[in-house]
């Protein structure tokens, strides 16, 4: 496959990349170094519209390509992109400030398993049978849906946009695939890796630009049946708005603010060691990592005391360099946002355990986007810094008493992405887990996914689940046929 990455990116539609219509590009930064690295097509509704049509003359033979045939192609774009692991991985990072040893590790793996896992899935996707004793049978098909869009967000690039693509195309859809525009790159590669492997012309269209112009547009668009969307709860309800009224299938996996419930009975070592990684792992931009650290009042102290020294010692620098735990944060707006974040909970009362300052490395990184991985006490659950997402490498810690407490505080905002509870006693690991109000529970663990499992999340961080069946429904339309015996 081509190695070079132009600085000038083209969209990927109808199998062919091409520039936008309008002529025009908006900047692409790297966070790392503040740099501008490229341009990126600045698509509009035209875009779109051409797109559609290449979709829709796609489908009419992708929608009834036999599985095993579906299944191949999806196969050796997987193996593609591990044969590729370096360019993806390096385009990732420079694209999003994250290490590189990171990009390595998960990303860019995962992305490839994504299309494995689906590729083999829509072999043993099966739909139901019912029958009336023995007077009728239905049975029930699974379409696909037609064209349908995908619109996914920078902090996971490659990793959610083809989260999303592999279950769609697997169970025959035709894609307008939209990655963030503040990392488009491996996105931009993925076009080159779907066009080697066979996939024909038009069943995957990858189009570059924002969201309130081509991400509007896609959205708008009549002929798009279906939309699949990862990103902030406020765009997430701007979707459902258009969506909505014209009755378009919608899948929404929105913002988190996820609780991380600390019980006296737990694994020390284990607790701290995870607690580290899922405050703090990809710069805390992770919807699943947990952003309010509730730890029960005998061990507060203690916790306290070491979680600061283990946060202080992440060291914070060059995402290519291997010793750095914590790259860049993933733009000048994010890095303001968060900043400004962290001035709100001191205004709050809140008192800064450790961080709560912008890094400025050496050498390169100079006018980089980088900031301490922040620890902040002292915050009630009603104030902005314990309700609002902040999505950065900013924790709170609170402390409860009873479980009942503990309970009270990990439900009290209006997301219900995912929790984390640390426990050695199981009875009350299941009925903690039962009673918070979130659609992925992890106990003693974080971050185990079992792609087969159903992923989402209740109240303001979405409306339905993705993974294993749930994804292979929602691409497909259920039509039930009666037949009178
Ligand atoms: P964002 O909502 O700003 O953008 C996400 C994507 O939507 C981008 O591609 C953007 O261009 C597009 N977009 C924005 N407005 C749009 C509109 N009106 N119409 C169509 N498309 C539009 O989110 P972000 O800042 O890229 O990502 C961070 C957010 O994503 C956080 O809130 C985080 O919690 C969330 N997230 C959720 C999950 C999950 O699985 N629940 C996973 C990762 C990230």
């Amino acid at each position: 496959m081509q190695q070079d990455i132009p600085w000038h990116l083209e969209n990927f539609i109808g199998g062919s990349f091409i520039g936008p219509l309008s002529g025009n590009f908006i900047d692409n930064f790297n966070p790392a170094t503040g740099e501008v690295s490229g341009k990126i097509p600045d698509s509009n509704e035209q875009d779109v519209a051409v797109a559609v049509k290449a979709a829709q003359k796609a489908f009419t033979t992708w929608s009834v390509t036999p599985l095993e045939k579906r299944f191949e192609i999806l196969n050796r774009i997987a193996e593609l992109i591990d044969d590729n692991k370096e360019l993806f991985a390096l385009a990732e990072s420079n694209d999003n400030g994250k290490p590189l040893w990171l990009s390595r590790k998960v990303d860019i793996p995962r992305a490839s398993a994504n299309f494995r896992f689906f590729a083999t899935g829509i072999m043993h996707f099966a739909a139901e049978s019912h029958q009336m004793e023995d007077s009728a049978i239905n049975y029930t098909l699974r379409q696909p849906i037609g064209v349908v869009g995908c619109i996914s967000p920078w902090n996971l690039p490659l990793y959610l946009f083809t989260w999303k693509i592999a279950p769609a195309l697997a169970a025959g859809n035709c894609v307008i695939a939209k990655p963030s525009e503040v990392t488009p790159l491996t996105a931009f590669l993925l076009g080159r890796v779907v066009k080697e492997a066979g996939l024909p012309d038009g069943v995957l269209n990858i189009l570059h630009g924002t969201g309130p112009v081509t991400g509007e547009a896609i959205i708008q668009h009549p002929a798009i049946k279906a939309i699949s969307f990862t990103g902030s709860t406020r765009a997430g309800a701007r979707i459902a708005s258009v969506a909505a009224p014209v009755f378009k299938k919608l899948s929404l996996e929105l913002g988190g603010k996820n609780p991380n419930i600390i019980f006296a009975d737990c694994d020390w070592e284990k607790m701290m060691n995870t607690t580290v990684q899922s405050s703090f792992a990809n710069q805390g931009q992770i919807c699943l990592c947990g952003s309010r650290i509730l730890v029960e009042a005998s061990i507060y102290d203690k916790f306290k005391t070491e979680f600061v020294e283990r946060v202080k010692a992440l060291k914070v620098g060059d995402p290519m360099d291997e010793k750095s735990k914590q790259g860049a944060i993933v733009s000048k707006v994010h890095f303001e946002k968060v900043m400004g974040c962290i001035e709100k909970a001191k205004e709050e009362g809140g008192t800064i355990l450790v961080g709560g300052q912008a890094v400025q490395p050496e050498g390169r990184c100079a006018n980089g986007w980088f900031i301490q991985p922040t620890v902040i006490e002292g915050v009630g659950p009603d104030t902005v810094t314990n309700q609002e997402e902040i999505f950065g490498p900013v924790v709170t810690i609170q402390k409860f008493n009873t479980e009942e407490e503990a309970l009270q505080l990990a439900n009290a905002t209006q997301y219900g992405l995912a929790a984390t509870i640390w426990t050695s006693n199981l009875t009350r690991a299941h009925r903690v887990g039962a009673r918070v109000e979130s659609g992925i529970i992890w106990i003693n663990c974080w971050l185990l996914r079992d792609l087969r499992t159903p992923f989402g999340g209740v109240k303001n961080s979405g409306v339905g689940r993705e993974g294993g069946w749930e994804a292979l429904r929602f691409f497909t339309e259920a039509k039930n046929i009666c037949v009178q015996l």
